[in-house]
């Protein structure tokens, strides 16, 4: 992947991380193309023990030219080392994705308490041909945070606060880039207004606070639903965990 948009994700996820005022607890890693040493067996890849065999799934349950974002959540929330170490996954994409359901397409996808997934592939020349690269990073940093945010439990994770809608997950409606947008366009608004405003509204940074005060001693959490990035009618791929320190 570009090294700038992987910069810009991983100073994305610092950001949240610092919202929530976790910055100094948990690590962020970046493994690259992770694969473990014995992650093949002959021609076979071995189960979770590569980047390639997670995509491969994807690849597999997927249709032409698209992963399935489901399959590739499922198995990470199935991963045999979530249970002896908590930790969060974030995999950043070049290959165009979809969630497995009657989607198009989609950006992202958000797992509470376990993974978040984003694909490049839309925010690129080939879709938004009017936009220069920087600005196509930006908008892909503001996708990283919009899905490490729901990663992280936003928005509306308690029923105690208002300025929600329900559009394929649930979503903020202030100035924050925790709105939903449905098509790519509606993202370059997102990323004008988290240059000139800020990343998250006043309800959303509270609640990302809480996020981690309400953790259970173990750092553990009940994995929720998914949220979806952006909806409308495979490259070398990056794998980036994130553990407590
Ligand atoms: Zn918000
Ligand atoms: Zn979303």
């Amino acid at each position: 992947m570009h090294s700038g948009a992987v910069t810009a994700a991983l100073s994305g996820i610092e950001e949240m991380l610092e919202i929530a005022g976790v910055s100094q607890m948990i690590s962020v890693g970046n493994l690259g193309v992770w694969r473990a040493s014995d992650y093949r067996d002959g021609s076979r890849l071995r189960e979770y023990r590569s980047i390639d065999w997670y995509l491969a799934r994807g690849r597999q349950t997927g249709r032409r030219g698209q992963l399935n974002a489901s399959t590739i959540t499922f198995d990470l929330m199935e991963e045999p080392w979530r249970r002896q170490e908590h930790h969060y996954d974030v995999i950043l994409l070049e290959s165009d994705i979809y969630n497995g359901g009657n989607t198009n397409f989609v950006l992202g996808v958000g797992t509470q308490a376990s993974s978040a997934i984003i694909s490049r592939h839309r925010l690129s020349r080939r879709y938004l041909p009017e936009l220069p690269e920087d600005e196509l990073i930006e908008c892909y940093k503001t996708a990283v945070m919009h899905e490490v945010g729901h990663m992280l439990g936003l928005p509306g994770r308690f029923g105690t606060r208002g300025h929600l809608e329900e559009s394929l997950g649930m979503h903020c409606t202030n100035t924050c880039l925790m709105r939903q947008r449905l098509r790519l366009e509606g993202w370059e608004e997102l990323t004008a207004d988290r240059l000139r405003r800020g990343s998250l509204c006043i309800e959303c940074r509270r609640e990302i606070v809480n996020f981690f005060q309400d953790m259970l001693p173990d750092g553990h959490f009940e994995p929720m639903e998914s949220s979806e990035a952006s909806f409308r009618p495979v490259g070398d791929d990056q794998f980036i965990p994130i553990g407590r320190r």
